[in-house]
């Protein structure tokens, strides 16, 4: 069905404290967009929550009418599982209380909370908990999905450092899932994304950092990308967890004000209180490929950690791919010097994570997140404006990620991921996941969601085996 009359919308009004929105009401067509423009969905009714109390009833009324049903947190996500055609979109934004306890370094996130609520939350704590890089980002999607970022090597994941979740199941249940209570669904909530009910909140473990760190950037011109490349490579062999990199081409912005040719960028984060130990590590980068230019030093976290916002502002269209490597090999190397050089789109490039370090630590069966034993996750990304690019600028992205499955682990990161991988009409969650994940998950999803209420995102099918 893809209407509702004026009796089902006012029952569902009464029902809930936010605000209900369909096609007819101001506000409407803001409230359905996504961060990814390419994502141009029409639900038949937008629910704000604006308190947990009315997810429930939400759940219960897109249940009841057989509507689609998707979730909302930031709206990051670039396959889309933010929204639906023809459905229910339940919007937790409005839900973004941040509440830190310093004493136990454990911070409780509602569900709608961007990145940059629960760093400005923690910082002035001197804590920080594991988050993504970019400060409009949802913590319930990252989380969900895994959550990779300038703490990944020294702290794990985002979902590594998940203590609890509340959620409310597709019956209208509030359960708390931790490490005693519900564990196997605790258990796929670290990786197997809004399959298995609508987290209402999130608690996480914090870690002393700061609030200033050391950080920074190395710019490398084209004629120099070899060279960068192979001490990317010599230097992240031997580097203490607290290092963080990840190496960067793009053609940037012009509000970077660094000309029109692709750069190569290596960023790093240090999450230790010994400076001197991080500079003499930045040291060792720029003795071994010595920069264009840089610009390193101390900076807050906050800072830090919306200094990527202008690259990716909300609006443009994207479409990303996701791959991993167990290194840095020549062929490797080979096809990310050549797509670099051929690309000239203003902010489209990819990304090499350094993972490592606490990230690798965990093991495999711990949390359903493949392949822990991958050094380097490599993460392409297209952005562009106008419709009529849409095709060479998707063409290109994939090309890539071809080019280079024959070096990759085979492991994918779900939340870099465009529709056909990530999205709801996704290929193959099984590829996604691994095999034994995958069946793992299937059996948590038959038991907390056998109907599939939840498949608006890498849908865990119940009936599968
Ligand atoms: C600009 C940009 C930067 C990014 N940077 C990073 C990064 O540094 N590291 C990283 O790991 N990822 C990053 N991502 C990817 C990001 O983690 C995913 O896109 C993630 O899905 C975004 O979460 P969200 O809540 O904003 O998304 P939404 O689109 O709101 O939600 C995505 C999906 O998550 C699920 N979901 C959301 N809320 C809930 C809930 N309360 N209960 C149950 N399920 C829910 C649903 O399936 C939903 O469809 C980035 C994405 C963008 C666009």
């Amino acid at each position: 069905m893809s209407l509702l009359t004026h009796d089902e919308l006012d029952a569902l009004r009464r029902q809930v404290s936010g605000r209900v929105l369909v096609a007819e009401d101001d506000g409407f067509d803001a409230a359905r967009a996504v961060w990814n423009a390419m994502i141009d969905r029409r639900p038949v009714v937008i629910v704000r929550a604006a308190h947990v109390d009315d997810v429930a009833p939400t759940v219960a009324f897109a249940r009841g009418r057989g509507l689609g049903l998707a979730i909302r947190g930031g709206g990051h996500n670039v396959a889309g599982n933010g929204s639906v055609d023809g459905g229910l979109v339940l919007d937790l934004g409005d839900l973004h209380d941040v509440t830190v306890d310093a004493d136990t370094r454990t911070v409780r996130v509602a569900a709608g909370a961007t990145l940059a609520h629960v760093d400005a939350a923690t910082a002035p704590h001197g804590l920080a908990v594991p988050v993504g890089v970019v400060s409009g980002t949802g913590i319930a999607g990252l989380t969900l999905g895994g959550g990779v970022g300038w703490l990944t090597r020294a702290h794990g994941l985002t979902a590594d450092n998940l203590l609890a979740a509340e959620l409310v199941t597709a019956d209208g249940e509030r359960v708390t899932a931790d490490a005693t209570q519900h564990p196997d669904l605790f258990w796929a909530l670290k990786g197997g994304g809004g399959n298995f009910g609508v987290v209402t909140s999130f608690t996480f473990r914090a870690h002393p950092l700061g609030p200033q760190v050391l950080g920074g950037n190395l710019f490398y011109g084209m004629d120099r990308w070899r060279e960068a490349w192979a001490a990317v490579r010599a230097w992240t062999r031997g580097l203490p967890d607290a290092m963080t990199t990840v190496t960067t081409t793009l053609t940037p912005p012009p509000l970077l004000e660094a000309g029109d040719d692709p750069l190569l960028i290596v960023g790093f984060a240090w999450a230790s209180p010994d400076r001197a130990a991080g500079e003499a590590l930045a040291q060792e980068l720029r003795r071994l490929a010595p920069p264009d230019a840089e610009e390193v030093g101390d900076v807050g976290w906050v800072t830090w950690q919306s200094a990527f916002d202008p690259v990716f502002p909300k609006g443009v269209r994207a479409y990303w791919r996701n791959t991993s490597f167990d290194d840095l090999s020549d062929d490797v190397v080979e096809v990310l010097v050549r797509r670099g050089e051929e690309q000239r789109w203003v902010g489209t490039g990819f990304d090499v994570h350094h993972m490592g370090g606490a990230f690798g630590a965990v093991p495999q069966h711990a949390t359903p997140f493949p392949n822990r034993a991958a050094q380097f996750w490599l993460n392409i990304y297209g952005f562009w404006t106008d419709p009529a690019d849409d095709a060479a600028r998707i063409a290109f992205v994939r090309g890539m990620s071809e080019e280079l499955a024959p070096f990759a682990t085979g492991a994918q990161y779900v939340n870099f991921q465009g529709q056909e991988v990530a999205g709801h009409r996704n290929l193959d969650p099984r590829a996604v996941f691994g095999d034994q994940a995958y069946r793992r998950l299937v059996e948590v999803k038959r038991r907390y969601d056998p109907d599939n209420v939840f498949h608006v995102n890498t849908n865990i099918p119940p009936g599968d085996r």
